[in-house]
């Protein structure tokens, strides 16, 4: 069973869209670039254009890739006041003399789109959140809409970024899964993901994981994006080995991707509607 993002990306936006459209105020989003990463004017170009679609008000800004720290924390704090933006997304990875959580941080919480903020952060590790991280709420989402319940399930999350890996395994425990944390430095990775109901991959390495590290019983969502030489997109799954092998699994493209923006565009709605 394919697990289709990209059609309940669809229904979540058009959902969105009628109450954003009976809203008092206009939602607005800015997306902040830094540097000339070619997949990362890809994903805030479809950012953007989403936007559009729901009837999002959304500001692009792109700097140089040896931008100051002070120049980008200016343009941050003028969009903290600025009363049209309600959420500001600082599109990662950022170049490497910039500290990223540093950055994450100068945006005022109340406008932290993707919730990765020290404070939205802490406020999902206690389990007192209105909106998490854009990727992990679009898995649970994805897999509740297909009538996969995490509860009870032993779920393995492969990667511990503070953008994907580490909400994902909060959201799974606030939601009663039983989770493992696995990550470069685990030992027999495959003794856990074989045994797993449900396995979420993100390590950002091009096919990793195959048909050898899964069960008839796997639910494989792979979160993983890598252009190839012909352009094409792939996960961290090959996927190939293990479709009519394992229960589910999430394509790519197709699968998470859609779900992160959808759920961009859901927190960039809720924050207007906390500011009102
Ligand atoms: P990251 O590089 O910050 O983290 C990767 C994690 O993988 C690390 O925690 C590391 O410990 C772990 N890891 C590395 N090698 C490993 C191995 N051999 N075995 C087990 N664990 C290993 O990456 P990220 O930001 O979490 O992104 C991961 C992937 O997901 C990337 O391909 C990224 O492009 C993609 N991504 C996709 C979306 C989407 O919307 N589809 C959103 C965010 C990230």
């Amino acid at each position: 069973m394919i697990l289709d993002g990209k059609a309940l990306s669809i229904k979540l936006k058009a959902q969105l869209k009628q109450r954003i459209d009976h809203a008092s105020i206009k939602p607005g989003l800015a997306v902040i670039l830094v540097g000339d990463n070619p997949a990362s004017h890809v994903y805030v170009n479809h950012k953007v254009k989403a936007c559009s679609e729901v009837g999002i008000h959304s500001e692009r800004y792109h700097l140089p890739a040896a931008v100051k720290p002070e120049d980008l924390k200016k343009l941050i704090d003028d969009l903290n006041l600025n009363p049209k933006i309600h959420g500001i997304l600082v599109q990662l990875p950022l170049p490497v003399h910039l500290n990223t959580q540093a950055v994450l941080d100068w945006v005022d919480p109340k406008k932290d789109a993707d919730a990765i903020g020290t404070f939205r952060m802490g406020q999902l590790l206690i389990g007192n959140q209105q909106i998490a991280p854009c990727t992990p709420s679009g898995i649970i989402a994805l897999l509740e809409q297909n009538d996969f319940p995490v509860r009870g399930k032993h779920v393995v999350v492969i990667g511990r970024s503070t953008i994907v890996g580490k909400p994902m395994a909060q959201l799974l425990e606030q939601k009663n899964a039983t989770v493992t944390l696995c990550h470069s430095k685990t030992e027999n990775l495959k003794e856990y993901t074989q045994t797993a109901d449900i396995v979420i991959v993100a390590v950002g390495k091009k096919h990793l994981l195959g048909k050898e590290d899964f069960s008839h019983r796997s639910i494989v969502v792979d979160v993983g994006m890598h252009r190839l030489d012909d352009g094409k997109l792939c996960g961290d799954v090959r996927t190939d080995e293990i479709k009519g092998f394992v229960k589910a699994y999430t394509p790519v493209p197709g699968g998470v991707g859609p779900l992160t923006i959808a759920y961009l565009l859901q927190n960039t709605y809720v924050l207007s509607q906390e500011q009102r």
